[in-house]
Parts: C-alpha cells; structure tokens; sequence
C-alpha cells in the first residue's frame, strides 16, 4: 500500500495545482530562453523572469529584485553564500561562525572550507535548540567573514533570534547569512526586518516546484562580495551561470504569494492540527517533545518515544509518510546531529519521529495517524519487551 496521509512536509511538499497552473505555459508555447534578445520568445520569457523575481523580491520584504539570484535549490544557495563570500574575501577574512544544528547544506560547506584553510565556529545551542546571541557575539573575531545561522529548524522546528544576531554582525562589519528554506512561507518573515545579507530559500519547501531556489543578497553598502561557483554565460549578473529555469522560477513566485496570502489563516490552523496531534501522542506514555513550545514553526511536531527504534516503526506503519529527521540526514542512518545538539540521550534520540504538518492533511488524517503511530508504538514496545524475556531481542 502506497502512503496516503503524508506528513512529512519539511522534506518536501507536493506542488499546489495552482502553481502548476501557473508553470504549465512556460512549458510548452512561451518556451524561451531568457537571455534570446533577438526574438520575441526569448523577450517574453525574460519579462516573465523579471515579473516572477520582482514577485519574489516583495514577498520576502527585498528592497530590490537585483537583490534575487536563482539558483537550483537552497542546498546550492547556502554553497554560494558560504563558499562565495568566503573566497571572496580570503585575503582578509579566513574565520565563519555557524551552528551545531544547521543543515547539511551549511554544515558540509562549512566543512570543504575548512579543508581548504578556513576556520569555523560551530556554536551550541539550548536544550530548545536556540541561539543565544551572545554565543555568536563571543565567536567573532577581527578575522570573521560570515556568520550563517537558519532562520527555523526544520527538525524541531525552532525559530531563532534572527534581528538581535543581525544587529550585533552589522556593528561588528560581519555578514550574515541565513537558510530560510523551512522560514519563508510558514511563518512571517521579511529579510529586512530580520536584517540579514544574505538568505537561501526554494521553492519545493513551499508547495512550488523541485529544482528551483533563490540567494537573496542584500545591495547597497557595505558591499557584498561573492565569488560564483558556477562560470559560463553570465546569468545573474555573473553571480550563477546556466540557463534559467522560467517555468520553475515562474511557479516558485506564485508559490510564495499563495504561501503570504494565506499565511495567518494556514498557520493558525496548522498549529490547532498540531497541538491536537501531541494531545493524543502524550496518551500513548512515554512520549518527550523535542524542540521549543515557542517561538517554533507552526506544523512542525518532534517526538520522541521511550523504547523504540523509530526507524523500525516507521517502516512498518504503512499508510503515513513520516521521518525521523531531515530527509538528507536519515539517509545517513547516523542519529540526528540535531538531536544530539540539544542534549537529547541517544535512547531517545533513536525515538524520535519528526511529524510535518501541511497543507493537504485534515483533522481526520491527524487522528487517523496518531492512532495508528500509537498502535504501532505499543506493538513495538511489546515486541521489544517479548524479544528481552526470550533473550532473543538483540536491538535493546
Ligand atoms: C530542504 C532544506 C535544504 C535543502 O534544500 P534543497 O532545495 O533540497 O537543496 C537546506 N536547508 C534546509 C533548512 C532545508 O529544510
């Protein structure tokens, strides 16, 4: 049986039909490349470029559509950040700070930098999983370059102190960066107020297309320098060559409005679904909320059960997509840094099940699902406990 309640949204999210609607003619009649000049296919398609990147600029709160350069995905919009302002200011500046808690596409940069003779701070966070802003006041240094620090967790769904860490970056003349793919779209979030430089974000986060994302970076002064990973036909004003994407970039802006048009309305919602899901969690026992109460993502719900393996249940709940953890690191099978990081026990850890809530699921789905997780749960604990007395159980 193919799953049918999906909850699993921090992974991906299915495309809103509205969206697609959107896309569709970019497929076929307006096909053009944005950078024909010489054509009217190629015009067309550059207006509805320039119209889809002045749609995503307001909607994020940029003061210019300049300040949006696509890309294939936030894991390509963090390498450009990190990477590209890293290079570009070697020759003075060779430190970053971030944290223990980001994605792979932060942490892993961050690495492959360090290898090429950068430092790096990895800050820790708080048993909830925030930020303390003066951690990141404490880590600069003369020598920093870059601070990068997500705008929500899309693990236990933590959302940090984004306007005081920006504050204390702009006095020290650091730049800040932040991943917003699990931020922008689900919870109020405008680039200027956060006062960040630099911001990664996608589409497929956000009931738009896979493939397509954005770098925000902040113009005016002081300047931001990057230096591109990608070098050929001067896309983005140099900044990411390759052809762009139009249908994708097209879907990604309507994506976005629908997203803040119906913000207040789906979060408010998604935060009653929520909490009426860990209602009927915490009556199986045993069950532990990872992450804050607040401020947190309004769909997000991590939890972990005493004596399980959550992977094992998971794969035997049939019926209901879910995840332990960000889908790039459950396909590590290594227990969640993320966890770990807020001092969760190992134990605990292995029961975790990440639950994320989305536009699609009903109050019916969600007591469908906590129903059979409950089911599911209790049967594996018996199983476990079964296995012990008859010294046969070796996963205890
Ligand atoms: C999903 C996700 C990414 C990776 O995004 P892609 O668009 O799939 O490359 C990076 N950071 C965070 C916080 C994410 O949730």
């Amino acid at each position: 049986m193919s799953p049918s309640i999906y909850l699993d949204h921090h992974a991906t999210t299915p495309v809103d039909p509205r969206v697609l609607e959107a896309m569709l003619p970019y497929f076929t009649e307006e096909f053009g490349n944005a950078s024909s000049r010489t054509h009217a296919y190629g015009l067309r398609a550059a207006a509805a470029l320039e119209d889809a990147r002045e749609r995503i600029a307001a909607a994020i709160g940029a003061a210019d559509p300049g300040e949006i350069v696509f890309t294939s995905g936030t894991t390509e919009s963090d390498n450009l950040a990190l990477q590209g302002v890293a290079r570009a200011g070697r020759a003075r500046r060779s430190h970053l700070v971030t944290t223990r808690i980001e994605h792979h596409a932060v942490l892993d940069p961050c690495r492959a930098l360090e290898a090429e003779g950068f430092s790096v701070s990895y800050l820790s966070v708080d048993a909830q999983g925030t930020l303390d802003p003066a951690d990141v006041a404490a880590a600069l240094s003369e020598r920093t370059a870059l601070v990068s620090v997500a705008a929500a967790n899309g693990e236990v769904g933590g959302v940090q102190p984004l306007t005081e860490i920006a504050a204390l970056c702009r006095e020290r003349g650091v730049l800040l960066h932040s991943d917003a793919a699990q931020a922008i779209g689900r919870i109020d979030f405008d680039v200027r107020a956060a006062g960040v430089d630099l911001c990664a974000f996608c589409a497929h986060k956000i009931y738009g297309p896979k493939g397509v994302g954005a770098l925000y970076v902040r113009s005016g002064r002081p300047r931001v320098r990057i230096a591109p990973l990608l070098h050929g036909g001067g896309q983005e004003r140099g900044l990411r060559s390759g052809t762009l994407p139009v249908p994708l970039i097209v879907g990604f802006a309507r994506a976005l409005e629908i997203c803040r048009d119906e913000l207040a309305s789906e979060s408010a919602r998604l935060r009653e679904l929520r909490e009426r899901l860990w209602t009927q969690l915490q009556a199986v026992g045993g069950a532990h909320r990872n992450g804050p109460a607040a401020p947190r993502l309004p769909g997000n719900l991590n939890v972990s059960f005493e004596g399980i393996d959550a992977v094992a249940v998971l794969t035997e709940l049939e019926g209901i997509a879910l995840s332990t953890g960000s889908a790039c690191a459950s396909g590590r099978s290594e227990p969640s840094h993320v966890l770990a990081a807020l001092g969760v026990p190992p134990a605990l850890a292995r029961g975790a099940i990440r639950f994320g809530i989305g536009r699609g699921n009903t109050p019916e789905e969600i007591d469908t699902a906590a129903q059979r997780i409950a089911e599911a749960v209790r049967a594996h604990r018996r199983q476990r406990r079964g296995g012990a007395q008859a010294g046969v159980g070796g996963a205890i």
